[in-house]
């Protein structure tokens, strides 16, 4: 038989996997309460699944023969293959989430609330009896970062959490702590203000953000670029020895591809939001006030938080890992980083996309949790 039926069946069932996993249980779930109706409609979706597991390799290979069984047709039809496993899976994510009320779901609904705080809730802060020692060292802070028109909210909430809300015009930008930070230590506490008040300067999430974005896809292009023209000056120019140098540019340049793939259009979000948090992380221990130390133990204290994941079914966690867009890489890691704090520089954003490609290889996902 075809190698490739297997490569692509492969691609496409890593993915998959996940899941058959999700129906097998939704269906004991559903049995339990009796809805036929939705039985036969799962039942039914399954055996269109099997079909589709098998004809896809199929249809692959085909499309495949048309690129002329080229390496690089095969890997085309491969990452088809995964977008394909990724697409089904999604879809059959998305319907369990919204048809079921088990508790499971509604553990991955969690992962959202942070998201529709913002829309909700920005503006229902409660008044807190903030003692007068703690607004003034606030104050201290942000005046101390040089930043203006920024004003500090705490709202209701018993987790440690924070985030920034950047004003177009730059007139009233805001920082939202919950009520738990109050009660940190200030080392700690100056961390995650220090935090936000980077993601204010650095104007997270507005258009230059994507600008931004932009230009790291550009410069990667430009690094491939460069590596084909060294590859072909090497060839002309060295002879032998040259050729077995430039195999390594032109493996350069094939990273920088799948880097351009991957973290210039199709997922830019993870790589880019990840990458976000991890600069202020970085660049809030350059403020005036904040420290290493507190950073990290910021940091330590909310990996704490992080172990329930650990008590989650596999699938859940794989569908956490792999499928849900979760802005903050695994907070254990971006502890070791600030614990060996080195200042921000470009090779840091290579070296983050190398942690992701490996997280992702080793089954850890995109968070690396
Ligand atoms: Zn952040």
């Amino acid at each position: 038989m075809d190698y490739r039926f297997f490569l692509f069946e492969f691609c496409f069932i890593i993915f998959y996997s996940i899941t058959i996993g999700m129906i097998s249980d939704l269906l004991i779930e559903q049995i339990k309460e009796k809805d036929f109706q939705k039985n036969f409609y799962y039942v039914f979706y399954i055996i269109i699944c099997i079909i589709s597991v098998i004809a896809v390799p199929n249809i692959a290979i085909s499309m495949s023969n048309l690129l002329g069984n080229t390496l690089f047709g095969n890997i085309m039809m491969s990452m088809v293959c995964l977008g394909f496993g990724v697409t089904q899976t999604k879809f059959m994510c998305s319907m369990i989430l919204e048809n079921s009320n088990n508790k499971e779901s509604y553990v991955v609904n969690q992962y959202y609330k942070y998201k529709n705080k913002r829309i909700s809730e920005i503006g229902d802060y409660s008044k807190l009896d903030i003692n007068p020692n703690l607004s003034i060292r606030i104050n201290n802070l942000i005046k101390g970062s040089n930043l203006k028109n920024i004003n500090l909210y705490f709202i209701d909430g018993d987790s440690i959490n924070g985030f920034a809300s950047i004003d177009p015009e730059n007139n009233n930008n805001k920082i939202y702590l919950t009520a738990k930070c109050a009660e940190l230590e200030w080392n700690k506490l100056a961390a995650i203000i220090g935090h936000e008040l980077i993601h204010i300067k650095r104007r997270n999430n507005t258009k230059l953000d994507y600008v931004r974005r932009i230009f790291g896809g550009i410069f990667l292009f430009l690094v491939i670029i460069l590596c084909i023209l060294v590859s072909n000056f090497l060839n002309i120019y060295f002879g032998t020895l040259g050729d077995i140098i430039s195999v390594f540019f032109m493996i350069l340049a094939l990273y920088n591809f799948i880097m351009i793939i991957i973290y210039s259009s199709i997922i830019t979000k993870r790589y880019w939001n990840q990458i976000d948090e991890l600069i202020c992380d970085n660049k809030a221990c350059e403020i005036d006030g904040v420290d290493v130390i507190g950073m990290y133990e910021l940091l330590e204290d909310l990996s704490k938080e992080q172990d329930s994941f650990k008590k989650q079914r596999w699938y859940i966690k794989n569908y956490i890992r792999y499928f849900t867009i979760v802005e903050h890489p695994c907070i254990r890691y971006r502890a070791r980083l600030i614990k060996r704090y080195k200042k921000w520089n470009i090779l840091t954003y290579y070296k983050h996309a190398m942690v992701m490609l490996w997280w992702v290889v080793t089954g850890r996902g995109w968070i690396g949790y």
